[in-house]
């Protein structure tokens, strides 16, 4: 009798954390420019984004994933940049969809280029989408993403997915003192009772374009407190360990919220995350400096054994917890750009 086992154990870095989740960011480019991401001031129009040749092709990306996924990871959620700008994105999700060990497969998107592929994504194998809405109106929609594009394009977008099959929908709504607090309420109103669920995200200091300040924040207290008191809510257990936002009911039964406390209640001891870039840099936290260069070793013709080995001695060697060790000096340290690294 034969038995088989696994080719290597369960990764586990040094703080215990296992490796659960894959964030690929397919493109460094994106057709917004919101102030807390990619500030027009720096990605304007001289900006240098990646040249074609150094992002990964969807083959390279595929093997990495599978390659992941032989260590543990389950999840994979595309992003950017603005990942629908990428072409062809459908069969890079095809793709995915059938690496082996990938159960979960989604995408975060700013939304207004899903009525044209949402039926296509769905198609390819693409489970869900969550789509980033910083306010419903659009003055101050308009002034957050620093682009044309109107509010209910972004709807259209969420009616889309839905349409398709791509929901439940979630909604990140990114909180900026100052900019978008006085939307925190006529978001909630907005869109209790639809079944899509709004999850409200401290503004972070990632990168170092966004000019951030401990100032900007509006913490998840202050958040629930705004929601709470026009709309009684009850605190849900989390869904699963590691799960980013706290999730919180209507109590009249319109259906949930959730807050992501990065700043204010940091989460690093549960964070089972990988992200890989659009040019191959492995990073094994949002607020890295530096990553590790797979393209190299994929591009240098290693062999499965040789990748899986590298990801897991990474991995193993993972310290990182910068949430729960920021402070106003390490905010202002260099680090990689969210628009690169995705969200
Ligand atoms: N372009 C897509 C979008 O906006 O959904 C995907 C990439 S974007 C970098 C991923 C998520 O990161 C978005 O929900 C965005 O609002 C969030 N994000 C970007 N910069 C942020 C910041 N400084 N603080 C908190 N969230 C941020
Ligand atoms: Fe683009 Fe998303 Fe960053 Fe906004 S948050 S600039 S939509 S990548
Ligand atoms: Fe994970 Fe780094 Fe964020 Fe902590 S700061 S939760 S380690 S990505």
């Amino acid at each position: 009798m034969t038995t088989q086992l696994p080719v290597l154990p369960a990764a586990r870095d040094t703080r215990g954390r296992a490796l659960h989740d894959l964030r690929i960011s397919v493109t460094d480019r994106c057709n917004f420019r919101c102030v807390y991401c990619m500030p027009r001031a720096v990605f304007g129009p001289d900006h240098a984004f990646l040249p074609r040749a150094e992002l990964l092709t969807f083959e390279e990306i595929a093997r990495l994933t599978a390659a992941f996924a032989r260590l543990g990871v389950e999840k994979v959620r595309l992003t950017g940049g603005e990942p629908l700008v990428r072409r062809e994105l459908p069969e890079l999700v095809r793709m995915l969809a059938g690496v082996p060990g990938v159960r979960d497969l989604t995408l975060t998107t700013n939304g207004v280029l899903l009525p044209r592929y949402a039926a296509d994504l769905k198609a390819a194998g693409l489970h869900r989408v969550t789509v980033s809405l910083d306010a419903d109106d659009d003055d101050t929609f308009g002034r957050m993403n620093d682009s044309r594009a109107p509010v209910s394009a972004v709807l259209e977008g969420i009616r889309a997915a839905e349409e398709a099959g791509l929901g439940p929908v979630k909604i990140n709504m990114v909180v900026k003192r100052g900019w978008n607090e006085h939307a925190i309420l006529s978001m909630a109103r907005r869109f209790r009772g639809t079944g899509r669920v709004l999850r409200y995200i401290e503004y972070m200091d990632v990168g170092h374009t966004n000019g951030w300040r401990l100032d900007d924040v509006v913490s998840a207290e202050e958040i629930l407190e705004t929601v709470g008191a026009a709309f009684p809510l009850e605190p849900v257990p989390p869904a699963y360990s590691g799960e980013v936002a706290t999730r919180y009911r209507y109590a009249d039964g319109a259906g949930e919220i959730g807050v992501i406390a990065s700043v204010s209640k940091p989460f690093c001891g549960d964070c089972t995350r990988a992200r890989v870039s659009a040019d191959g840099q492995l990073y094994t936290c949002l607020f890295a400096t530096s990553g590790h260069d797979l393209r190299a070793l994929v591009r240098g013709g290693v062999g499965h054994d040789e990748l899986d080995a590298a990801l897991n001695s990474i991995w193993a060697a993972r310290d990182d917890r910068y949430s729960e060790i920021r402070t106003a000096e390490t905010a202002q340290l260099p680090k990689v750009e969210m628009s690169y690294i995705g969200g």
